[in-house]
């Protein structure tokens, strides 16, 4: 019999942290010593934390959600205890009685839409355990490609599954790995995992670091080996301070068992990795700032080209994918590549993980195939919108995304079809909003959002960023005319066109997407000064 407490970032908050200490107490006090209690990664149920699951022997798990102190030792006397004594065939359990039902054994919804391929061990195993990561054929996909694979057919396998890169690029990441081999032969090169998700309301890396960290120091050995690279680098923001100490945690774990370190699995291979922390600036998701931050230098982006598979840590070939990406290498090195590559829609292969926040009643992590629609993961993984309130828009890619109204909320989400319709897929933030929302301050929140993270390379962005916040600004107070309508159309197609990086060129996708789709309120905005 065992315990899982989810202790990911969300339930530490939420009060896991003394659930956990309640059930410890009420298992000592009742002299429970073989009940394991197993405090693991984000279970994705963020809306209902503190959560508590109970897996006894021959029975269906079953989860508890909003549980404290009180709740959890009612439940490890009326659920844990008491089951398990009936199951051991004694059945009158000398333990007082406990009203199970006022625990309130949660239900999630939507789990039979989900389907869990990068979040496949997250709130299911202990992430400070390396045994229970290798229990669940961990390390098995490095041995495979060390052993029975060349880097030719690893990377082969990669591009035959069509993953494409889960940060927000999507580009095929078996050509990135190609790229990164077939440059320079001969020399050093570094493989890189972006770990600095600085989206608003992204939170999918950091629950799989927090939740299964092996899984991303395997993939990035697997990659190593691919490009040949025998150092890998995590560029990790240090406000994730949890999932660095489990990142630290499995890395030293990796080298003690010989999965990190020289000489791998005995074929000569050497795969080491070093940590290195962001600042919190979101421009240095971009991979070029990252690499001149990870160097010390100003993370700032350079142009391109060269590229970093020609040209990029230390001016060496270097390839960067970031988290997510890396959590689905390994099953597909198991699997094979036409397994994964049977997940998902034409051009868009495999699972996506999202953030589900805002207006939703069930607010967490869900992964989905690719091609599930907006309404299934709004509406019947997430729930339906709170309150009772009207649906009125979502936002995917965050600050770089646009809103989605309702008229497509049965577009597959798939990397085309978002970009199809005047969004993009993003890494994976998903904000609900109601008819209660204003689309013009939506689209000045963000613009605050990038203006501030503006790097101040290039103009179009430092200061075109600036004034088109300004004017969202005048219009939200009323003390804008009609003419700042067609000035904030063509400031923001202008910095599109020329800012330097991804930051600027996405910046203004909030204002004309809802631009485009509520014009009207901006226009209420103006007519009310009149
Ligand atoms: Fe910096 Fe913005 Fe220019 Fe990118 S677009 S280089 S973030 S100023």
């Amino acid at each position: 019999p065992e315990v899982l407490i989810g202790m990911a970032t969300c339930g530490i908050a939420a009060g896991a942290g003394e659930v956990k200490e309640a059930i410890e107490e009420e298992l000592e006090r009742l002299k429970l010593t073989d009940i394991k209690i197993v405090p693991v990664g984000c279970i994705g149920y963020c809306h209902s934390e503190p959560l508590v699951q109970v897996n006894l022997p021959g029975q269906p798990p079953v989860l508890y959600g909003n549980v404290d102190a009180a709740k959890a030792r009612e439940i490890v006397k009326g659920h844990l205890v008491g089951q398990q004594l009936l199951a051991d065939g004694i059945t009158e359990p000398n333990f007082e009685r406990v009203n199970l039902e006022e625990a309130k054994a949660f239900e999630p919804t939507g789990q039979r839409k989900q389907l869990r391929i990068a979040l496949r061990n997250c709130g299911v195993i202990d992430p400070t355990s390396i045994d229970e990561y290798i229990a669940g054929h961990g390390y098995e996909a490095l041995g495979k490609a060390l052993t029975q694979m060349t880097p030719e057919t690893v990377i082969d396998t990669v591009k035959r599954s069509g993953l494409r890169g889960r940060g927000g690029g999507g580009f095929p990441t078996g050509l990135k790995w190609e790229f990164t081999r077939k440059s320079r032969p001969g020399v050093q090169k570094y493989i890189f995992c972006n770990a600095d998700e600085g989206d608003p309301g992204a939170f999918m890396d950091r629950s799989v670091l927090e939740g299964d960290p092996h899984s991303v120091l395997e993939a990035m050995a697997i990659g190593g080996y691919a490009i040949g690279a025998s150092t890998g680098v995590i560029y990790i923001r240090a406000e994730y301070p949890l999932a660095i100490k489990r990142l630290k945690t499995a890395i030293a774990q990796a080298k003690e068992y010989g999965l990190l370190g020289g000489n791998l699995f005995g074929t000569g291979f050497n795969f080491d990795i070093e940590l290195r922390y962001g600042a919190g600036a979101f421009v240095c998701g971009e991979e070029t700032s990252l690499i001149n931050s990870a160097e010390g230098k100003r993370g700032e982006p350079s142009n391109k080209p060269p590229f970093p598979s020609e040209s990029g840590f230390w001016g060496q070939p270097t390839c960067v994918n970031n988290v997510e990406t890396y959590a689905n290498v390994a099953p597909i090195i198991l699997n094979g590549g036409d397994w994964f590559a049977a997940i998902g829609t034409e051009r868009s292969k495999g699972t996506k993980v999202f953030a589900l926040a805002g207006k939703v009643n069930n607010v967490g992590l869900v992964e989905v195939p690719m091609g599930t629609t907006l309404r299934e993961i709004i509406y019947e993984i997430g729930g339906g919108i709170k309150d009772g309130h009207r649906f009125k828009a979502v936002q995917t890619g965050g600050p770089s995304g646009g809103v989605i109204t309702e008229d497509y909320l049965d577009t597959p989400i798939d990397y085309e079809s978002l970009k199809a319709i005047d969004s993009i897929m993003g890494s994976g933030g998903m904000i609900v909003m109601d008819e209660t929302d204003c689309m013009v301050n939506i689209a000045k929140y963000y613009l605050e959002f990038t203006q501030d993270e503006s790097c101040g390379k290039c103009t179009p962005c430092r200061v075109g960023t600036k004034r088109l916040h300004e004017i969202l600004e005048r219009i939200t107070e009323g003390k804008a005319e009609m003419a700042d309508i067609d000035k904030l159309t063509k400031l923001a197609r202008t910095i599109k066109d020329a800012a330097l990086c991804g930051l600027g060129q996405t910046a203004p996708n909030p204002v004309l997407s809802t631009l485009k789709f509520f014009e009207n309120e901006y226009l209420q905005h103006i007519q009310e000064h009149y």
